[in-house]
């Protein structure tokens, strides 16, 4: 399939995991791919992986937290290529696992800065110069939990939540401007996501097995190539008439 010839995408957080899929994903159906992460080993790894398979992509540093460094990515990105007009606003990491009472506010400002924050950051940079050029399509990585509460999880969930509900928000702003926004909600998917809590220097357990995988109704983990075809779908022409939802895709999670 090359559903995305002569479309230009910017994927955050695309140096591992979900965002390195879906940019490869997005490259491998023909979009000039921006690859942004704060880590540029990994992006410029993710960017020699499609460059390889004989697709066209960029890697450009900016840390989501930072929203004039997201303005200056989304104006490297239209510099680049010509415009936008498909972004995924992907980055977030996890904290650790503390009850809400235990959770300190450095790890509370930290982590909503980068989930909830910077997704805001990427949507407020990216709706004008899709609006300005005629259109475009936004994907937001939400989680499932953004649509139930985890224990050991608050600032996660609070941050995820809210990204169901600026996806939204931003659909409703943009519905008659040809702007489509929506967001995945992935089950648990084997990726990286731990090495980032406390800063990748305190790892602590998960609060599920990922060996059974009994919180989880098809029994395993999801390969991140299964969230990229949902984002790839979302991305697509067959999803014209889809803007404001969140897909669960968790094997079954949100059903249960
Ligand atoms: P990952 O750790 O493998 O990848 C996340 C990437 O984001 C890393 O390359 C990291 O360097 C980058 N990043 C971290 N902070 C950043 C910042 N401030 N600015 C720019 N880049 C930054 O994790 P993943 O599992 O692929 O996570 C991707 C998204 O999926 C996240 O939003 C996460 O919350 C969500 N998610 C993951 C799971 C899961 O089980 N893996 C489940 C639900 C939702």
């Amino acid at each position: 399939m090359d559903r995305f010839s002569d479309k230009t995408a910017l994927v955050t957080g695309a140096g591992s995991g979900i965002g390195r899929a879906t940019a490869q994903r997005l490259a491998d159906e023909g979009a000039d791919v921006v690859v942004s992460d704060v880590d540029e080993e990994r992006g410029e790894a993710v960017v020699a992986s499609i460059e390889d398979d004989g697709g066209s992509a960029t890697f450009v540093s900016a840390n989501v937290a930072n929203p004039e460094e997201v303005q200056q990515l989304v104006e490297i990105t239209v510099d680049t290529y010509g415009g936008l007009d498909i972004a995924v606003n992907n980055a977030g990491i996890l904290t650790g696992f503390e009850d809400i009472t235990d959770i300190s506010e450095d790890d509370w400002e930290r982590l909503i800065d980068v989930n909830l924050k910077g997704v805001w950051a990427g949507m407020k940079a990216e709706l004008p110069v899709m609006e300005e050029q005629g259109g475009g399509v936004i994907v937001n990585t939400a989680s499932e939990a953004g649509l139930v509460g985890m224990g050991g999880l608050g600032n996660y969930v609070a941050s995820k939540h809210g990204v169901v509900g600026l996806t939204k928000t931003a659909a409703l702003e943009y519905a008659d401007r040809s702007v489509r926004v929506n967001a995945i909600a992935p089950g648990p998917t084997e990726t990286n996501i731990q090495e980032t809590m406390a800063g990748g220097s305190d790892p602590r357990e998960l609060p599920f097995d990922t060996s059974t995988m009994s919180d989880v109704p098809m029994g395993r983990q999801a390969d991140p190539k299964e969230m990229a075809g949902v984002v790839a779908f979302l991305c697509s022409e067959d999803a014209s008439f889809v803007t404001g939802v969140t897909i669960p895709v968790d094997g079954g999670q949100a059903a249960d």
